[in-house]
C-alpha cells in the first residue's frame, strides 16, 4: 500500500517512532504531515547513487522535513531505478537511522535531532549542519508566515573553535555552478547536491544547494558571514 496524505493520519496513529524507508518526496511529505499532526519523531532518510541525507525530526522540538526541502518534487530522472543507489550506502544510513531510533526508544537525544547529515560514500565524506526552524513552515510553524523579510534571516552556530554552520531560515534553492564560478581561482570539491571550496587563506566551506554551510577556519562569526555572503547573496 502506497502512503500519501489521504492515509497516512490512520496508517501511522499508534506508532511510537518513524523510521523512513520510502522512496519518493510525495510519500515523505505525507508521513512528515502526520508526524507532526500525530506529535511522533520522525527519522528522516533518503539516499540515491552514492549520497545521503538523514535527520531526525521532533514535533514541537525542532524543524521538520517542509522547513528543509520545502516543496521538493521528485525528479523523474533520478530515480533509484534510474541512476541507482549503492547497497553499501543503504546498509550505512540504515544503521544511523536505527542509532536514532535507539536513542529515541530509550530516552536519550537523537544525535541528528534539528541537524542534517549528508553522506557521500564515494569520497567517504561526512557532514553534520543545522536545520533552521522555518518561522513560515506550513507544517511546523504555530504562525505560519509568508513574510520575505525572515526568511532572509540566517541563524550562525560556532561548532567548535573556528568552525560555524551558518543556515537561512527557509531552504533556498542554490544553482552551485553558479556559486563556483565566483571563486573558480580556488580549490574544488563538487558534489550532486553540495561543495566544498578551499580558499587560499585557509578557509574551507562545505555549501549544501539548501543555502546551509559549514566554515571551517574563519577567526569569528563576522569573518564567517563575510565568507557566506561571497557566496550566497540574498
Ligand atoms: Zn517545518
Amino acid at each position: 500500500m502506497a502512503i500519501k496524505e489521504s492515509n497516512a493520519l490512520d496508517l501511522l496513529k499508534g506508532t511510537d517512532i518513524i523510521v523512513d524507508g520510502l522512496d519518493t518526496m510525495t510519500a515523505r511529505r505525507a508521513v512528515n504531515q502526520a508526524s507532526y499532526a500525530l506529535k511522533i519523531p520522525y527519522v528522516y532518510a533518503g539516499a540515491i547513487e552514492y549520497y545521503a541525507n538523514i535527520s531526525t525530526f521532533i514535533p514541537d522540538e525542532t524543524g521538520c522535513l517542509y522547513c528543509l526541502v520545502g516543496d521538493m518534487e521528485d525528479n523523474p530522472e533520478n530515480t533509484c531505478a534510474n541512476v541507482g543507489v549503492s547497497p553499501m550506502l543503504l546498509s550505512l544510513v540504515g544503521a544511523i537511522e536505527v542509532r536514532e531510533a535507539v536513542s529515541l526508544a530509550t530516552g536519550r537525544q537523537p544525535r541528528l535531532a534539528g541537524k542534517l547529515m549528508h553522506a557521500d560514500i564515494d569520497v567517504l565524506g561526512f557532514d553534520t549542519f543545522d536545520i533552521a526552524r522555518s518561522d513560515a513552515c506550513p507544517v511546523c510553524s504555530a504562525a505560519p508566515s509568508t513574510s520575505s523579510s525572515e526568511s532572509d534571516e540566517l541563524s550562525i552556530t560556532m561548532l567548535c573553535t573556528n568552525s560555524f554552520s551558518i543556515s537561512p531560515s527557509k531552504p533556498l534553492a542554490l544553482d552551485l555552478e553558479s556559486v563556483v564560478t565566483r571563486v573558480e581561482t580556488q580549490r574544488l570539491l563538487r558534489r550532486k547536491t553540495s561543495v566544498i571550496i578551499k580558499f587560499a587563506s585557509g578557509i574551507s566551506v562545505t555549501l549544501m544547494n539548501t543555502g546551509s554551510a559549514v566554515i571551517k577556519g574563519a577567526k569569528d562569526k563576522d569573518e564567517a558571514l563575510s565568507v557566506y555572503h561571497t557566496l550566497v547573496s540574498h
